[in-house]
């Protein structure tokens, strides 16, 4: 069975290229008779915006999404994030670190950790992060979209998996929450490559179901930058649902029949799941957004 989801972490509203990672994701489960699952990934309470949670509900709404099952929210998780570390931590395949970001560019001159905590025992009873001992395998799969991958470029990659506030990393979250919503496929950018790296290692080292991936162009501005809450990219809008629907498609290479512009937005949704071709999205997108 084909279980899909959409991960958006609650930090701003969703834009342009959140609806280009919900569409293509929710297109593929929807193609492959599969299940669309919502997560919000609300982890990061320092960086998240009130009501964002909210308007992202809405918003999806409003495009016409329909998600199957229950929201899951990574707020309402902790216990399970508890349960993966302390697994690792049985398994040593990870390890404690003391380091602040400023002492690890003193030590090495760039932000890459150098293993410094696997090697001297920590002394510091506070702000102690978590860190996954990498094995130094290289992690490969085959990307729907991008074909054969490889981590060989940084074998040594010990990520953190709890962060010195104590909050829990991204990447142990998505890992762990994946494999309880039981998604079998996950689209999102090309950003996100290395995560993805990331959390294979951690599937392979917490026995879990291997996960299938497909990465999508990543959408640019005008000066180049990737469309992010960063960047300013305008929030998607209840106004031209029609168009960024239509505008969406087309970009991902898919066919589009302009007449679609006028019609209700689950006839474009339903157009779209019959015509969907995941071989046709391109490597990168050519149109430029502003
Ligand atoms: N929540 C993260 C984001 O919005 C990750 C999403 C994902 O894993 O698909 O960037
Ligand atoms: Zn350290």
């Amino acid at each position: 069975m084909y279980i899909g989801r959409f991960a958006p972490s609650p930090t701003g509203e969703l834009h342009f290229g959140s609806l280009l990672a919900a569409l293509a994701s929710y297109l593929d489960a929807n193609k492959n008779n599969g299940l669309w699952l919502l997560r919000i990934d609300d982890l990061d309470p320092p960086r998240e915006q009130p009501g964002a949670t909210e308007k992202i509900i809405d918003t999806l709404d409003q495009y016409g999404f329909h998600w199957d099952r229950d929201i899951v929210l990574q707020s309402q998780s902790h216990q399970h994030y508890q349960q993966a570390l302390n697994q690792l931590i049985k398994a040593r395949a990870c390890y404690p670190c003391q380091c602040s970001r400023k002492e690890i560019i003193e030590r090495t001159g760039h932000t890459q950790y150098d293993q410094h905590c696997l090697f001297t025992p920590v002394t510091k009873e506070k702000n102690i992060s978590y860190r996954f001992k990498s094995t130094g395998k290289t992690v490969q799969w085959l990307d729907s979209i991008q074909g054969i991958q490889s981590s060989s470029e940084h074998p040594l990659n010990d990520f953190v998996l709890k962060r010195r506030d104590q909050l829990w990393a991204y990447q142990l979250a998505v890992a762990v929450d994946d494999h309880r919503m039981g998604v079998t496929h996950v689209v999102r950018g090309y950003d996100l490559l290395a995560e993805s790296v990331n959390q294979l290692a951690l599937i392979t080292a917490l026995n879990l179901q291997p996960i299938n991936f497909a990465h999508i162009p990543v959408i640019k501005n005008l000066n180049g930058q990737k469309l992010s809450k960063q960047s300013y990219a305008p929030a998607l809008t209840s106004k031209d649902v029609n168009y960024n629907l239509l505008l969406a498609l087309d970009l991902l290479g898919q066919s589009v029949d302009k007449k679609l512009l006028t019609a209700n937005k689950s006839e474009i949704l339903q157009q779209a799941i019959v015509n969907w071709d995941i071989k046709r999205i391109p490597l990168e997108f050519s149109t430029l957004m502003t």
